[in-house]
Formats: C-alpha cells, structure tokens, sequence
C-alpha cells in the first residue's frame, strides 16, 4: 500500500466517525424535546381521576345495569301478580246473557254506566292533587293503634228485642239485625284496599269481628265494584255462610269469577227489587263511579240500597255524590228508621262522588231516615282530611238540627230504637280499649 492510499483510507474513516457522532448528537437532542412512548404512559396515567370515563366504560356499565333491570323485573312483577292471587282479585268482565242485559239497561251507553246527571269526577289539576297528597298536613291516621275489644259472635244469636239491631264492622261494612233476617253491606275484611295483599291502603284496625266469626248471613248487599267495597277475600269466605248477594248490574260476573254460584247472586238495575227471606231489597240510584283495573271505568253499575222488611227499613248509601235522587228515594220507600250515610273520603276537588259532611246530613234528611248512621270514615286513609274530621264535622252539624246520630265504635253493636252509642271513642282510643 502506498502512503498516499493510507492517507485517504485515514480520511474516509474520519468522515465516517464524524457522520456517526452527528447522529447520535441528533438523537440526543431529539430525546431532549420530544417524550419518549413511556414518557406518554407516564402523562397518561397522571392524568387526575375525575376525568370523565371513555365512551367504552359507560357502555359498560349502561349494559350492566340493564341486564340487572331484565333480570330483577319479571321477578317483581311475578311477585306483583302472585299478591293478586293470580289476578283473580281484579275479578272478571260481565260476557253473553250478562253483558246483554247490562247492554240493555237505560243507565247504559257506549260501553260504560253513566249517572243520572252530569258528574266531573274532579275540578282541579293532578298537580293540585300530587301537592296536597304529598305535602298536606292534616293527621291522616290515628296517631296510636286503635284496638276494640271485638264483636262477640254470641251477640248474634238471639235477635234483637226492638227488631233492629246494627252493627259497624268498619268503612262500609255494617251487619244489620232487621225483621229477624241479617243483612251485611260492603263487606271488606281485607287488610289493604287494593288488588294486591301487599300494597294500598291498610286499614287502621283488626276487623272487629273475624271473617272466621261471621255468623250465618241471609243478604250480601254490595254497593259497587270498588276494592273498599268488594272484597275478593272477604266475598270468597263469607261464600260458606251467604245465601244470596245482592248486587248492581255488571258485578255478578266477579263474584261468579270467585266462585260464588249464579243461583244465589241477585243483579238488578236502579229501582229494580227482589224479595229474599221476607226483606225485600231495591237497587237505588247514586252518583259515583266504578272499576278495578286501568281499562274497566264504568263497566259495571253503582248503586245505593232500600232494604225494607215487615216491620222497618233501613237506607244504605254507598258511595255517592249529592243529587236529588235521594228525595225520590225517600218519598216512594221512606220513611227509613236508619240511614247508613257515606260521610268520608270527601274533598273540595272531587265534589261530585262524595258527600262529604254538609251532604251526608242533606241526604239523610231527603230520605225521611230517623237516625244517621255515618259510614266509609275512621277505617283506611282514602283522602286529605284528618281521619276523625268526618266525624267531628257531623256532630257539630247534627246538634242544631236535632238530628240523632249514632256514632259506634267499631264494633259496637246498637239497637236504633234504644239509646244510640255517643262515645267519642276516636278522640280517647283507650277509652274504647277499656270496654
Ligand atoms: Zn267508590
């Protein structure tokens, strides 16, 4: 090798050492400036925890939870139906020989009962509704349990020495002594007002006489298909002690639902009247409504009760909003010697389907009845006002009108003709307790 080839041997080999080093100065540099993948991990997950989580993490959970929504629902609703028995507590619509004649009555028109005359069923807002249920203040439930001492199923044997003899169970359901034959109306034994056996209206006392003890009943009288009134438990146990059921046009298809035979149901129209053990029973027009279901408005009839024997008559209303119709009862079956008056569940935004206080006295008094018994009060917490008001509010009516009203506890057991019970049992539920 020459010395002049060494020479540039020794010059490439710089070059190419310089080359090298610039690179790697280049990379240097570049480390310096610009994050490394690690040092992007690492910005990443310092990030603060607040952040809002990826549209992957939602999705996530959104799926959870409706999976968890699928699999808790039909469980809910499976436990819902079961406390229905099955549904059967919704009872059953009126089909072939009972829908014709309901098809066939007067009160009848496009596919639901209307009332004699035109009936709002409320005049303010549900807003209106939802703030009083919600945010009113009146003492809705007694503020202690309320215990009777209880009906003595031996009160029932003899009968009473006047002829007449009632008996408030609670609500509506009152077992009336009359002409040596009992009559029970409305009968409603059930805990709660409702389809279901664990939700709606519990009432605010045992029964005071069990279902278990009810003695042996010549007339089930019912005013409307209601659940405050039309008991499925109630109707399929006293099915065992009950020769007839009196009923409006449209509810002898529950009753046959559960179990109660044809034979013994009697169904009529307002001033229709049959004649069972010497009483004679007439269906009498009210202003109210029906249903038990969301799509059953109306499709069964309302009405109020004559019942007339040998020796008295005594007027049960059910439910009902003021009308004339009770002067026309009371001049063609009046006069009664009682009335059994719906005095509670009454307010200023539905005035048409019940009485309320003022009215209760009103129909009494159409009626020519003797002595008022106020009924549908002081049992379930149906409406705004305190639960003892109904009461209250009649006595300081009845006092200056000289009306004898008769105020039982639950329970008590009266003959009309005798001294009428006037203990203020609702303001001292002890004092009831004691007797
Ligand atoms: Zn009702």
């Amino acid at each position: 090798m020459s010395a002049t080839t060494s020479a540039k041997a020794q010059g490439d080999a710089d070059k190419q050492s310089d080359r090298s080093l610039g690179a790697i100065r280049a990379c240097m540099r570049r480390s310096l400036t610009e994050p490394s993948e690690l040092s992007k991990v690492r910005a990443t997950l310092a990030k603060p925890q607040s952040a809002p989580a990826s549209p992957t993490a939602r999705f996530v959970l959104a799926r959870a939870l409706f999976r968890l929504l699928v699999l808790i629902l039909p469980v809910v609703l499976l436990l819902g139906w079961y406390s229905t028995d099955w549904g059967r507590a919704f009872g059953e619509p009126a089909v072939g020989a009972d829908l014709e004649r309901i098809q066939r009555s007067p009160h009848y028109a496009e596919g639901a009962f209307v009332n004699l005359v035109p009936t709002p069923m409320t005049t303010g807002s549900t807003w209106t509704m939802l703030w009083r249920w919600g945010f009113g203040e009146q003492e809705r439930h007694p503020a202690s349990p309320l215990v009777f001492p209880g009906v003595e199923p031996a009160t029932f044997a003899a009968s009473p020495a006047s002829g007449l003899r009632l008996t408030w169970l609670g609500h509506s359901t009152v077992l009336i002594e009359i002409d040596g034959q009992r009559v029970l109306t409305d009968p409603v034994f059930g805990e709660r007002t409702s389809p279901s056996r664990w939700v709606g209206p519990q009432r605010f006392f045992p029964p005071p006489l069990a279902l278990t003890d009810v003695p042996t009943i010549d007339a089930v009288v019912i005013s409307h298909d209601h659940y405050d009134h039309l008991d499925y438990e109630s109707i399929v146990a006293l099915g065992a002690v009950t020769a007839k059921f009196f009923v409006p046009l449209g509810v002898a298809a529950h009753l046959k639902s559960w179990g109660i035979e044809p034979a013994r149901i009697v169904e009529l129209d307002w001033w229709q009247s049959a004649v069972h053990a010497g009483l004679e029973f007439t269906a009498t027009p009210a202003r109210h409504f029906s249903g038990r279901g969301l799509s059953d408005k109306n499709h069964t009839e309302w009405a109020s009760w004559a019942i007339v024997g040998n020796a008295h008559r005594v007027f049960f209303t059910g439910d009902t909003g003021y009308f004339d119709g009770f002067a026309e009862v009371g001049a063609r079956l009046g006069p009664f010697d009682a009335s059994l008056v719906e005095a509670g569940a009454y307010d200023e935004l539905w005035p048409n389907i019940h009485l309320g206080p003022e009215n209760a006295l009103r129909v009494h008094r159409d009626l020519r009845a003797k002595v008022l018994m106020p009924v549908h009060w002081g049992t379930f917490n149906l409406a705004f006002h305190a639960w003892t008001e109904p009461i209250e509010r009649l006595r300081t009516l009845a006092r200056p009108a000289a009306v004898k009203l008769a105020q039982p506890y639950p329970g008590e057991s009266f003959e009309v003709s005798a001294s009428l019970p006037s203990s203020t049992w609702w303001k001292e539920p002890s004092q009831a307790n004691e007797r």
